[in-house]
């Protein structure tokens, strides 16, 4: 069965087209871009630096991953916690399900979590009699319209505008229509209330797991998440087994980097770092309180070529920033995680032959590579999924022979001269006068959808010549 992720350029064609979406990405880009930056200018110290610490911190943590989980076990487990490993998306479902059974939970109010989405958690609890509640006020916006998907990790109804929100609400919650902001929130507020209080069992993901107190940290800007590892008597974590760290103080570096990257807040609103069940002499918290660390394709990445991966704290700044991401939006990307991220993490987590599209849906402008707190070399990642793809002869025969030929010519530097000098003469050709060229023959596709500018001036190999002419005459 072919993924949702194998049809990245038939979407992206649809969602590139579509106006409404256009000006909602246009303004939320500008939004997202404009705050990072300002963040990270207001940053007292040298932000190169702690982008730098971010990066030694995650590589430490994931060169023994093993220790670390092991570590995170034994002093999680002390507080009273239990602490359980699924293999992938299923193994979560069956272990969240029987949970929530023997606790006699039928109700589970969820605050965000990525893992949830990987498992398809929703519709496994829903087929299991448990009614899930989404609670982050995106995820609430898109459960209400039919469990829609998210189109960004740190903003998930980001596509939706105020007045396709205030329709909905108006349309569910029974209620006259709203156009303010605050007002729509409070209505979410008072409906999402009652599900804290009804609800039996609360379940998060985990921005970070710290190894040395046995904890999770939980960074948000919404109440949602204190109110459900607070209020219900059972509380499950489901998290990826690569976000445990080592210590506080490697926790206390990294909440430098996540909010001045994802929202450009130099703190997030919520930061809870929650250790162990509820003891006697506290008043709120949970009594029964799981971890389930997930693998789901993440060990294979463990010393692999594409470790650094790994890394990913979750900010959203590579989507936000990337210009493939902000023409096309994040539903086009398929599966879970949209942008960058995502185009190297789909293929890897879901098989390279399930997302043969989004490697290639970046431009390699390495905007990216330069914003991600934690120095993920995105573009090259992408490079060794296309390498990859070349190697396993999941490309068109076309597209490899002419990768092969060209690897042939460009070792045979006077014969690749002529072919260049040839090629320009056939593309102006091409352009006949014009400044934009239109491909004939077999691919006229691809110039209609991009601009393909017609050759200017002289070649590179042209005016290196004519520069070392000069610099001997002189
Ligand atoms: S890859 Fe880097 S920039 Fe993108 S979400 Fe992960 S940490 Fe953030």
């Amino acid at each position: 069965m072919h993924s949702q992720a194998m049809f990245f350029k038939a979407r992206a064609g649809e969602k590139a087209a579509d106006r409404a979406l256009q000006d909602k990405l246009g303004k939320a880009k500008s939004r997202f871009v404009a705050a990072r930056a300002g963040a990270v200018a207001d940053y007292a110290g040298d932000f190169e630096a702690l982008r730098e610490a971010g990066r030694e911190i995650r590589d430490r943590a994931l060169a023994n991953l093993d220790v670390w989980l092991e570590t995170f076990e034994e002093r999680a487990c002390a507080r009273g916690a239990r602490v359980m490993y699924a293999r992938d998306g299923a193994e979560i479902s069956r272990l969240v399900v029987d949970i929530a059974r023997r606790h006699g939970v039928t109700k589970v109010a969820k605050s965000k979590s990525m893992l949830s989405e990987e498992a398809g958690l929703n519709a496994a609890l829903t087929a299991a009699g448990i009614e899930p509640v989404e609670t982050d006020l995106g995820e609430y916006i898109l459960q209400i319209d039919g469990n829609e998907a998210p189109s960004h990790i740190i903003a998930p109804a980001f596509h939706k505008s105020k007045e396709e929100v205030a329709a909905l609400f108006s349309r569910v919650h029974g209620k006259p229509l709203k156009d303010d902001i605050s007002a729509m929130t409070l209505e979410a507020r008072a409906v999402l209330r009652e599900h804290f209080l009804s609800a039996g069992m609360g379940m998060t993901g985990g921005n970070f797991l710290i190894a040395e107190t046995g904890s999770v940290a939980l960074v948000t800007n919404e109440g949602n998440g204190r109110m459900v590892t607070t209020l219900p008597k059972v509380h499950v974590v489901v998290t990826g087994i690569e976000k445990v760290i080592p210590t506080l103080e490697d926790f206390a570096t990294l909440m430098r980097l996540l909010p001045r990257s994802a929202t450009g807040q130099s703190i997030s609103n919520y930061v809870s770092v929650l250790t162990g069940v509820k003891d006697a002499a506290e008043l709120d918290g949970p009594e029964h309180l799981y971890f389930i660390l997930v693998d789901n394709g993440r060990v294979s990445l463990v010393g692999s070529e594409f470790e650094a991966m790994l890394r990913c704290i979750r900010c959203g700044a590579c989507m936000n920033h990337c210009p493939v991401y902000q023409t096309v939006g994040g539903h086009a990307y398929g599966w879970v995680y949209p942008g960058p991220m995502g185009s190297v993490l789909t293929p890897l987590y879901t098989g390279i032959a399930q997302a043969l599209d989004l490697p290639h849906a970046s431009t390699l402008c390495n905007q990216c590579g330069v914003v991600c707190p934690v120095k993920i070399p995105l573009p090259e990642l992408l490079r060794g999924l296309r390498e990859k793809q070349v190697d396993l002869k999941l490309r068109p025969w076309r597209e490899r022979l002419g990768l092969r030929a060209w690897g042939w010519l460009a070792q045979r530097p006077t014969l690749y001269g002529w072919a260049v000098r040839l090629g320009v003469r056939y593309l102006n050709w091409l352009a006949d006068g014009s400044d934009r060229i239109r491909v004939p023959g077999p691919a006229p596709g691809w110039t209609l959808g991009r601009d393909l500018p017609a050759p200017q001036g002289r070649t590179f190999r042209e005016l290196y010549a004519a520069r070392n002419k000069r610099e001997a005459k002189s």
